[in-house]
């Protein structure tokens, strides 16, 4: 059986980044870069006053001189003013500096009378100045491919006066829940048996958390054929299928099956973890337009749908959107109690991370979905290890 690691590997090196769209800064927000940008224009744009004062010469600010206030300079247009010795002038923040004044006094640390000011504290050389280009400069790379983008980068952007962004698409995707067992939420109360379908919102939300939110949920019976032709369907149209249940070895797990009566022997399937162990992953391409589709078997219990989620599918999609770095989110953390793994694969708590301290959450099986609502984070313990209370672990945030 493979490791996580390796089924890792193998999946992210089968899927390349997926189609480049130029959107408006907001629709682009989310998305991750897919050129480099370069800084056409420096911040700050020119010398400007970062405080509302009065702009002078740093000297005459010592000894308690008056200056006469000669003008007024407002953010906004330049009025290309000359500050002389002996002189200030009124200014704003974010006013251009008028030439010859080489610093800025606050307004509360003067005095002002009769159109002069009386400077109660001295200035440095520079002090209250914004320097044009201090930021960032004209050349400098101000994103790189693969970056998110965040919203400061959006408005760093637009400062730059960018009004679009060239990013990654994101996948047509659709998630496949399969059980005769399952009846939709809302869908009156359940007859002896039956369940309501909870993997399939719970994987749309991880999908829309990724900024894939167009996303639709189908569901399908445990019938040969009918998945045979729901898959055969999706194919047409999807560019990730997202399938949960009816991956094991059950008599009524038909997704191998269907996958290999459909001509796709699956890439890989089971990995040597807890939960998670009956993840499938296998790809095809679309007849029509001849691009790739890849298809993930999640296991159908919730606990082993959403760690198997996060170690293979959410490392996937990002990888297809074009996201540089494709790992979960690690932080140091110490453990709130002994933890043990006696099994023989790697183990995946659910727990919740807060102060540094990692707490597992409730029952840590493959079914138990209260608990991993309880969860923020996994914390990955190998076979055999055992941890004390209060070790130092690290906890893999969601
Ligand atoms: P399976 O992987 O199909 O053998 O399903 C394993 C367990 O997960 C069974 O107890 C199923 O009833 C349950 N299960 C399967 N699909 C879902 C789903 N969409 N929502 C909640 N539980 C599910
Ligand atoms: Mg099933």
């Amino acid at each position: 059986m493979l490791t996580e690691t390796e089924a890792r590997q193998r999946i992210l090196s089968a899927i390349p980044p997926g189609p480049v769209q130029e959107l408006g800064l907001l629709a682009a927000l989310g998305r991750f870069a897919a050129r480099e940008v370069i800084a056409s224009v420096p911040i700050p744009g020119f010398d400007n006053s970062m405080m509302d004062g009065y702009a002078l010469h740093a000297a005459d600010s010592v000894g308690l001189r008056k200056l006469s206030v000669s003008a007024e300079q407002p953010a906004g247009m330049n009025l290309e003013l000359h500050c002389e010795p002996g002189h200030a002038i009124r200014i704003f923040t974010g006013a251009p500096m008028p030439a010859g004044a080489d610093a800025v006094i606050m307004q509360e640390d003067v005095d002002r009378e009769d159109g002069m000011i009386l400077c109660r504290e001295p200035v440095q050389v520079g002090e209250n100045v914004r320097r044009v280009g201090a930021d960032l400069c004209v050349g400098q790379i101000m994103l790189r491919r693969g970056e998110a983008l965040t919203a400061g980068r959006l408005g760093l952007l637009a400062s730059q006066g960018c009004a679009t962004a060239n990013v990654h698409a994101t996948p047509r995707t659709t998630v496949l829940s399969t059980g005769d067992e399952l009846v939709p939420a809302g869908h009156g109360p359940l007859q002896s048996g039956q369940i309501y379908n909870s993997n399939g919102v719970m994987l749309q939300g991880l999908l829309a958390q990724l900024g894939i939110h167009e996303t639709q949920a189908v569901h399908c019976r445990d019938d040969l054929q009918a998945t045979v032709s729901l898959l055969h369907d999706l194919i047409q149209t999807q560019d990730i299928i997202i399938l949960s249940g009816g991956v094991s070895v059950g008599d009524h797990d038909q997704i191998k099956p269907a996958l290999l009566q459909l001509g796709i022997p699956p890439d890989l399937w089971r990995v040597k973890v807890k939960p998670g162990k009956p993840f499938l992953f296998a790809k095809t391409s679309r007849a029509s337009d001849g691009r790739p589709v890849f298809i993930f078997g999640l296991p159908g219990n919730p606990a082993s749908s959403f760690v198997a989620y996060q170690l293979f599918v959410r490392p996937a999609l990002l990888r297809w959107m074009g996201a540089g770095d494709v790992s979960m989110p690690v932080v140091p953390v110490r453990v709130s109690t002994s933890l043990d793994n006696d099994g023989g694969r790697p183990h995946y708590l659910r727990g919740l991370v807060q102060d540094g301290i990692f707490r597992p959450q409730g029952l840590q099986q493959s079914h138990a979905l209260f608990a991993l609502s309880q969860a923020n984070a996994l914390l990955r313990l190998a076979e055999g290890q055992s941890l004390a209370a209060g070790d130092p672990a690290e906890a893999l945030l969601f």
